[in-house]
């Protein structure tokens, strides 16, 4: 029988299961997160990386959601400056699709919700405006027949390692984080929870006094794997959506978000400097893990793109493409684009040893989900601390502006690429510092792998951000895998496997 005993053990290591122990480390509860792949390897590294309140769900009336999605845009600006950055969408004006009353109306709800969310904190981010979409350098974006539009703002995030920098709080305030760590089941014992993980190595026990389900697209497995009884009461749909990446399309640091005619919305960002993300898709899929991107879905984001893009986009252009599956709430909507994006709890008190399972969600709400999740919780941990997570930065997130970092490693590593610091400073923020270590021209950093990946990031990742495989590594912790050419990929798969 092992002697530890956690106040929470949390399955999943995505958005929600990372932002619920770093949350509840920093009130002072023992936490053990498992997760059975690589933390954030499931969806929270697959969504369209925005921070946004979400225009399209006031169609749907989801007021609540999008108030609270809203407000937390600046508040991840704040907590997560490094992986967090404002992002103005541009939105041509088609008047058979929708008229331009109805956009300024919703567009005027969207400015409100977001000041009635952030009341009494400092809004940075301007408001919605008409625009004239023949100005440069929109002009050279779209093509000629669409003259007038709307732009509007919300804020564009790195997914993958905003999920990180979570788990990497929650484990610098103590939690224990066990990736490769599969929860397989768990029975109550003496007001306990006594779960069996597996890894590599075999497997453990574990006891716990309280249990959350953060499996995501697995969360009815998980429920299924715990005592009878404490099955769902809620459903889980789980809807696919897949994006792909091409050379940049357009000039500018705007995005657009586009209607199409089956009245969806795709949505183009600026990604990475040189690419142009374009996503995404709903299909509904039977099994938690069927993400994988269709030549459908393909034809279908190229067809919406180049309805309105200057430069037509074709399959062969794609660098990259990546899908992922929604686990969504189920209302009982029969149309995936319309199935509600917030999120619900189940609590099942059995015997008073609580087991809470999470349903929904989004990346943009992590933090308030978190917060909810032990105000659900609480009764259990009396002497838990208060909320604090709209505060205190993210790991690397205590700087001023992004700017003044990168010139500050670049003047005090006049010898190192500058490049480099500069890509440093935007995944890892202040806590770049720790990476570069006693390095002090570009031959301490060990080998080049290319794209921009050097040995001494490749360690840090792997000794302080749980990374093993090139894909933990190119796509996940960093986007260098679309920099680097394939012969460099294998070179770099083949050396870390002989490390
Ligand atoms: C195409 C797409 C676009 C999106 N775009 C946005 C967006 O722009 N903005 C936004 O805010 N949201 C967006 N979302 C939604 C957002 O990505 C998800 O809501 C969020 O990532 C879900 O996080 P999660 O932690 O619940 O799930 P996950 O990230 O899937 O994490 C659950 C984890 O649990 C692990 N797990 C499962 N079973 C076990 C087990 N038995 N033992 C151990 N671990 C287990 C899994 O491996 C997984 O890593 C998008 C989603 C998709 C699919």
């Amino acid at each position: 029988m092992p002697a530890t005993i956690h106040d929470l053990l949390i399955v999943g290591g995505g958005i929600n299961g990372a932002g619920i122990a770093r949350d509840a480390a920093g009130r002072g509860l023992s936490v053990l997160l498992c997760e059975q792949g690589d933390l954030g390897g499931a969806t929270s590294s697959a969504s369209s990386k925005m921070i946004h309140g979400g225009l399209r769900y006031l169609e749907y009336h989801e007021f609540r959601l999008v108030a609270e999605a809203l407000a937390e845009r600046e508040v991840m600006l704040r907590i997560a400056p490094h992986l967090t950055r404002p992002l103005r969408f541009i939105m041509p004006h088609v008047p058979s699709l929708r008229p331009a009353w109805m956009i300024r109306l919703g567009l005027l709800l969207y400015d409100c919700l977001g000041r009635i969310g952030s009341l009494n904190r400092r809004v940075t981010l301007p408001g919605s405006a008409s625009i004239d979409l023949t100005r440069p350098p929109i002009a050279q974006s779209l093509q000629e027949h669409y003259g007038q539009g709307f732009v509007y703002s919300d804020v564009a995030v790195d997914d993958a390692r905003l999920t990180l920098a979570n788990a990497r709080a929650a484990f610098l305030l103590g939690a224990g984080i066990r990736p490769r760590s599969r929860f397989i089941g768990a029975t109550r014992a003496h007001g306990l929870w006594q779960a069996t993980l597996e890894n590599a190595d075999g497997t453990t026990v574990v006891r716990s006094r309280a249990l959350v389900n953060a499996a995501g697209p697995w969360v009815a497995e998980v429920c299924a794997a715990l005592p009878a009884g404490t099955g769902p009461r809620a459903k889980v749909q789980l809807v696919k959506g897949s994006h792909i990446v091409v050379p940049r399309l357009y000039p500018g640091e705007h995005a657009f978000i586009l209607q199409n005619d089956d009245r969806r919305v795709i949505f183009l960002l600026p990604f990475e400097e040189k690419f142009t993300l374009i996503g995404t898709t709903d299909v509904r899929v039977e099994k938690p893990g069927d993400a994988g991107i269709t030549a459908d879905e393909v034809a279908y984001l190229c067809r919406a793109a180049s309805r309105y893009t200057r430069t037509a986009v074709a399959a062969g252009d794609i660098v990259w493409r990546y899908s992922g599956v929604r686990p969504l709430f189920d209302d009982g909507q029969n149309d995936p684009s319309r199935v509600s994006r917030d999120y619900t709890f189940v609590l099942d008190q059995t015997d008073h040893v609580p087991a809470l399972s999470i349903f929904g969600g989004k990346i943009t709400t992590y933090r308030r989900l978190a917060e909810k999740a032990l105000a659900r919780l609480a009764p259990w941990f009396p002497h838990m601390g208060p909320s604090w997570t709209d505060h205190r930065p993210l790991p690397g997130g205590d700087f001023a502006t992004l700017a003044e970092l990168v010139e500050t490693l670049q003047s005090r590593h006049p010898a190192l690429p500058p490049a480099w610091l500069k890509s440093l400073a935007r995944r890892h923020g202040t806590e770049a510092v720790r990476v570069i270590g006693d390095a002090r021209s570009a031959a301490d950093l060990g080998l080049n792998f290319g794209g921009g990946l050097y040995q001494r990031e490749v360690e840090y990742f792997i000794e302080h951000e749980w990374a093993k495989s090139a894909d933990d590594i190119l796509w996940r912790r960093s986007k260098t895998g679309l920099l680097m050419t394939a012969a460099e990929q294998d070179e770099f798969h083949r050396w870390l496997q002989t490390t």
